[in-house]
Formats: structure tokens, sequence, C-alpha cells
């Protein structure tokens, strides 16, 4: 502040601008600036106020960081929703599982019937205990295979 306005200090400044200081100007305008105190001290200016200008484009960022926040929110949420949904999962499977046993006891009890049902005709009587048990036969044979599928797609997941 206390220097001398210098005559080079156009020269020097237009190389800021450009941003060919100091590795683009000549090296005598270089030789003069590390004598010239009016120039040493536009230089110094320039330079802090270039990273000022880095600073700043590092703060428009902003937007950059922000979705990177939100997509970092959104993975642990989803996580979270994994962790939580985890016991449903194991709960599901256990009831497919149960039902599967459940299933296969109930056929196992019911078998002589169940033999002697399949054994019968095609298109049993309408009477009320072959209706019966075409519903029961019908029934475990749906709950057997829908057993099925979900043991299969359990150890398929395996
Ligand atoms: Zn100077």
């Amino acid at each position: 502040m206390n220097s001398m306005p210098c005559e080079r200090e156009e020269e020097l400044a237009e190389a800021l601008r450009m941003e060919r200081w100091p590795e683009g100007a000549p090296r005598e305008l270089r030789e003069h600036v590390a004598e010239c105190p009016a120039c040493t001290e536009l230089a110094l200016v320039a330079s802090c106020l270039r990273r000022d200008a880095v600073a700043a484009e590092g703060e428009a960022d902003l937007p950059e960081a922000g979705f990177v926040w939100w997509k970092a929110r959104l993975v642990a949420r989803r996580a979270a929703t994994e962790r939580a949904m985890r016991p449903v999962m194991v709960a599901q499977k256990a009831g497919l599982v149960a039902g599967a046993l459940a299933a296969a006891g109930l056929a196992a009890w019911q078998w002589p019937v169940l033999k002697e049902w399949l054994g019968g005709p095609i298109f049993p009587t309408s009477s009320h205990s072959s209706l019966w048990m075409g519903l029961l036969a019908a029934s475990l044979a749906g709950t057997l295979v829908v057993a099925g599928i979900g043991l299969y797609l359990i150890w398929s997941e395996r």
C-alpha cells in the first residue's frame, strides 16, 4: 500500500488476468516483480483473489455434495428397510416350512382316507363325505404345491 505506482503494473495485471503468472510471464517481468514492492504486492493480492475464486468454485459444488448426501441417506434408508424386513422374510419362510410340514402331517394322518379317495372314481358320488374328501385332497394338493414352490424359492435363494 505504501509502495509507489509502477509502470509495469499494467503488464503484470495483464499477465495475471490471462492466467499467465508466473509460469507464462516473461523472465524479465518476473525478475522485475521480484524486486518491485508494488508489483510483488499486486501479484500477492491477485494470487489471494484467485485462491478465493477457487474456493468459491468449491462452494459452487454444494449441489453435488447435497446429491452425495441425499444418495448416502437413500442407501442408509434402503439398508435400514432391508434390516427391518429381514425378520418378516424369516417369518415368511418359517410359515412356508410350517405350512408344508402341516400339510405333510395332515396327508400322513389322513393317508388311508386319501389313498382310498385317490384309488376311487375320478368323479366321486355327490355324497357329503366324498365331496368333503375331494375338497380336502384338493386343498392339500394346493398347499403342497404352494409349499413346494416356497421351499424351492428358499433353496434356490441360497
Ligand atoms: Zn513494478
